[in-house]
């Protein structure tokens, strides 16, 4: 160093390409190309004594395009300087063989640096390159001292520059600068420790840290980090001590604050990865210690009970093979791993089904079927036949691919409970799988195992939970399948109800096929139209179109009533509800195609009952002998003031057995008018609804035809001041609206026709509007059938009349006033008969339909058939339509 020695006038010069050597760093370099072999023999080799060279970093010309210029701002440096100039043969072509020439182009500039560090040989050797011959030699030189460079020439093919050394010592007495160096060696010493405790081998280093001058072990330190070629320039060109400590300090501070963040990072990855080892260690400890003292282990002894359970099951061989394989994966993973439970659940699910199990059939005895439909059900002649055609067949041919049945009607009207009782029928088990609302395909066929909170589809998850692979399975609701975005679960359904393909109904999450042949479906629905035409294929249509009042009557006094005092711990003893109340409850309290309103409401009045019973069974003993009057229900009761409010009253462990015994001679609660309306509530209709409501002009009774039956719907219409325009409300699809505006043109083209308008060019909407209501509710409307009673209303509305108010009506109209037939008259006499209806205008071509109507029905009511709009008006309005001059197409 400076301090050790002098530094010769002239060196030779070896360039360093974008590398720079700092005072007390050792390099090792390998000499091949000629220039820097003569460069070695001559400055180095052939010496005696150890020789000097010096080391002058040079810029990529690419790296730059500017010379490099000091950054020194020690006055007494000068300015940078431009060295040399490549000229074509020039010696500055003589580089070290581990660099590229500096340019390939005569032209390019050698941007060589000011300042250099003269370097010391510490060690040579001699070495020939095989097969050339040629010489090389192995240099390890040790930076010494740094010099700027005064001028340079060629000497034969390397640089010889003069050369004035930089590095003085004089300066390090002064105070600052043994401030700086102590900063310096605070942070150098925070570094050594930090490393000191990732590496054992920083020893040396840190000896040489309470030895070496501070500015020595600042070009020592940063020599030693990667840094940027301008950085180490920088360090270079730093030849003032005061400003070459402050960087290495800056240097060794930055890279000690990397260490830190890395040294952070890495605790806590090792943290994380230290726990799950722990945990695994001591998993397996408490595991060797649980062996050790012969406790079982619990999960290893689920998988046991869990694979007993499976080998239990049936399953087919090649569902055993997959299920073998997923216990196999299970055994291999820990409880707390994630896909433990999954995989668990679906082995359980797999163990679960009923490969092999099916409800022995007994033997078919039909005539025992046919009395227990006739039991359980009744009326219903038609349908009960054909249960019974279709029990004949599978008696005579069990595994006969017949259809699949399907109930069609309103709620309530016992769909369900047919499908039941065909499977008391068959002696299998019964399973209903409500399909209502389902859009999701994988609703029926499961979710793939891969979705999180995958699951099986309804099918699947049904067989599970009845047991048996061959129940009677009920899709309910089938016309309530939606198809959406999520697949087409009637497709699906096709899949399921198809005997070819049902053999092997894959479900997504099960992933193994399962035989579903056995299974007996039966299906309902509310109405056939939403049904896709493949599934309906596949179906036999069976219709159930409700019950008349009389029908209802009937169904309550032989069944309902039964039942729903059996459910509630009553008998005949406890609880009498005559006919009449029943009739009443029927008229005022339901209006329904089915009865399970009516089944609803006797269930009210036998909870208000059976808290009666229970209060008085506790509240007194009657002295034998004593004949208590006939009591009310109501005496002192406080039963709910509203009789909609569905009260959930137990029937506090009364049962018929025992409160018949309790109460032997006690008279039964009577069921009364005033007792109805207190549990029931005031009554919902009553006969006067049509008559009130048709009593101003433009409102029409219409019959209709929704998913829950027939219904009478009013059609009101009103005018206004207004643009000739017209108004339509009430939940109305795009069918009515067409219908709308045919009526509205039919009556305009026939204003004055029918004597709504004085003369022929009258027009009848001049100055106003028309507005149209369809009140009853938010249920959608759609469909012709309203066509007759929209003309009716406007007639009404335009001639200032009434229509009857004891006809109703229904019709598709054309334009020019034909009236074409509609579907469900059933129903819609039905409806028309349970609102008090007694007149009904029907499209002559629907006279057919008439048969299906019970004659009981027709016999209360007159049927009146229209061929044109003009019969309609005639029956609609008092007297007949006065306005009718002549029938005209
Ligand atoms: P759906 O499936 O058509 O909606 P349910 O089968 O659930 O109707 O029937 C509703 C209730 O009415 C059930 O308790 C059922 O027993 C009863 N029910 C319906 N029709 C009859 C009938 N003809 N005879 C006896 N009970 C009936």
């Amino acid at each position: 160093m400076a301090d050790t020695g002098e530094l010769p006038a002239r060196l030779a010069i070896m360039p360093f390409r974008n590398r720079v050597l700092l005072p007390g760093a050792i390099v090792r370099i390998r000499c091949t190309s000629p220039t820097s072999v003569r460069l070695v023999e001559q400055e180095l080799w052939q010496k005696e004594e150890k020789g000097l060279i010096g080391i002058l970093p040079v810029r990529d010309s690419q790296a730059a395009d500017a010379p490099i210029r000091s950054s020194s701002s020690d006055p007494s440096q000068g300015p940078s300087t431009i060295l040399g100039e490549r000229d074509a043969k020039g010696g500055a072509t003589s580089l070290p063989d581990y660099q590229q020439p500096l340019g390939k182009q005569p032209q390019d500039i050698i941007q060589w640096h000011p300042r250099g560090v003269a370097a010391r040989a510490l060690h040579l050797s001699r070495g020939m390159e095989k097969p050339s011959g040629r010489v090389t030699y192995t240099v390890v030189l040790e930076g010494w001292c740094r010099f700027s460079v005064l001028d340079m020439n060629a000497r034969g093919p390397y640089n010889i520059a003069r050369v004035a050394q930089l590095d003085m010592t004089k300066a390090e007495r002064d105070s600052e600068v043994q401030t700086l160096g102590r900063q310096f060696k605070i942070a150098a010493g925070e570094l050594i420790t930090t490393l000191e405790q990732k590496q054992k081998t920083v020893g040396r280093t840190k000896t040489l840290l309470e030895t070496a001058p501070a500015h020595r072990l600042a070009d020592i330190f940063v020599a030693n980090f990667e840094g940027s070629f301008d950085e180490r320039l920088a360090m270079l060109d730093a030849v003032d001590l005061k400003r070459r400590l402050s960087k290495a300090t800056e240097i060794v501070t930055r890279h000690l604050q990397t260490l830190k963040v890395v040294e952070k990072i890495s605790q806590k990855v090792e943290g994380q990865l230290s726990k799950s080892q722990k945990e695994y260690l001591l998993r397996q400890q408490m595991k060797a210690i649980k062996e050790e003292l012969g406790d079982n282990d619990e999960d290893e002894d689920d998988i046991v009970a869990l694979e007993k359970k499976m080998q239990s099951a049936g399953m087919p061989a090649n569902v055993w093979k997959h299920a073998q394989r997923e216990l196999r994966r299970l055994r291999k993973m820990q409880p707390q791993q994630p896909g433990y439970g999954s995989s668990r659940t679906y082995l359980e699910l797999l163990a679960d089904l009923p490969w092999q199990i099916s409800s022995e059939e007994r033997e078919l005895d039909l005539a025992a079927a046919k009395e227990s439909l006739d039991s359980e059900h009744y009326g219903l002649g038609k349908v009960k036949k054909r249960i019974i055609e279709y029990l004949a067949v599978r008696k005579l041919k069990p595994d006969a691919r017949g259809p699949v049945l399907c109930f069609v009607g309103p709620p309530g009207v016992g769909k369900t409970s047919l499908a039941s009782s065909i499977s008391s029928a068959l002696g299998r088990r019964f399973i209903r799988i409500s399909l209502g609302g389902v859009k999701d395909e994988a609703d029926i066929r499961g979710h793939r195992r891969t979705y999180i909170g995958s699951m099986p589809g309804r099918l699947v998850e049904g067989i599970k939970r009845v047991g048996v692979n061959n129940p009677v399975m009920l899709l309910d609701e089938i016309d309530k399948t939606g198809t959406d975005v999520r697949g087409d679960p009637a497709s699906a359904l096709l899949e399921v109800l198809d005997p070819e393909q049902n053999k092997t109904f894959n479900d997504h999450y099960l992933n193994v096929p399962f035989d579903l042949s056995k299974v007996v479906f039966v299906a309902t629905a509310n109405r056939v139209q939403p049904i896709s035409p493949p599934l309906l294929d596949r179906m036999e249509v069976i219709e159930l179109p409700g019950y008349t009042s009389e029908e209802k009557l009937r169904i309550a006094m032989r069944h309902l009533i039964p039942r729903v005092l059996d459910q509630h711990g009553l008998t005949s003893q406890h609880l009498e509800i005559q006919e009449p109340m029943v009739e009443l409850i029927i008229q005022r309290y339901t209006r329904e195609a089915g009865v399970r309103n009516l089944e609803r409401h006797l269930a009210a009045l036998a909870r208000a009952a059976a808290v009666k019973v229970a209060e008085r069974e506790q509240a007194f003993q009657l002295p034998p002998g004593v004949q208590p009057e006939p009591s009310s229900l109501l005496e002192g009761g406080n039963l709910s003031e509203n009789g909609d409010v569905e009260m959930e009253v137990e029937a506090m462990g009364v049962h018929g057995r025992d409160v018949a015994t309790a109460m032997a001679g006690i008279q039964p609660f009577l069921v009364d008018e005033t007792m109805l309306e207190t549990v029931l509530g005031p009554p919902k209709f009553d006969g006067n609804e049509a008559a009130e409501r048709v009593s101003t002009p433009g409102v029409a009774v219409g019959l209709v035809w929704t998913a829950v039956g027939g219904e009478v719907q009013f059609v009101e219409a009103t005018a206004m001041v207004g643009k000739g325009d017209l108004h339509l409300t009430g939940q109305l699809g795009d069918v009515i609206k067409e219908s709308a505006q045919i009526a509205l043109t039919w009556v305009r083209a026939r204003a004055a026709e029918l004597k709504l308008a004085n003369a022929e060019q009258t027009n009848l909407m001049e100055c106003r509007d028309i507005h149209i209501h369809f009140p009853a509710g938010a249920v959608p409307k759609d469909g012709p059938s309203a066509g007759v009673t929209l003309v009716t209303a406007l007639v009404s509305l335009f001639g200032k009349r009434c229509v009857r108010a004891d006809t109703a009506m229904t019709g598709e109209m054309t334009l020019r006033g034909l009236v074409l037939p509609v579907g469900g008259i059933k129903d819609k006499i039905l409806a028309a008969h349970r609102c008090g209806i007694k007149r009904v205008i029907l499209p002559e071509r629907n006279m057919k339909d008439l048969q299906e109507v019970p004659a009981a029905i027709l016999a209360n009511m007159e049927i009146l058939l229209a061929k044109r709009m003009e019969d309609v008006l005639h029956e609609a309005f008092e007297g007949g339509c006065p306005w009718r001059l002549q029938a005209r197409l």
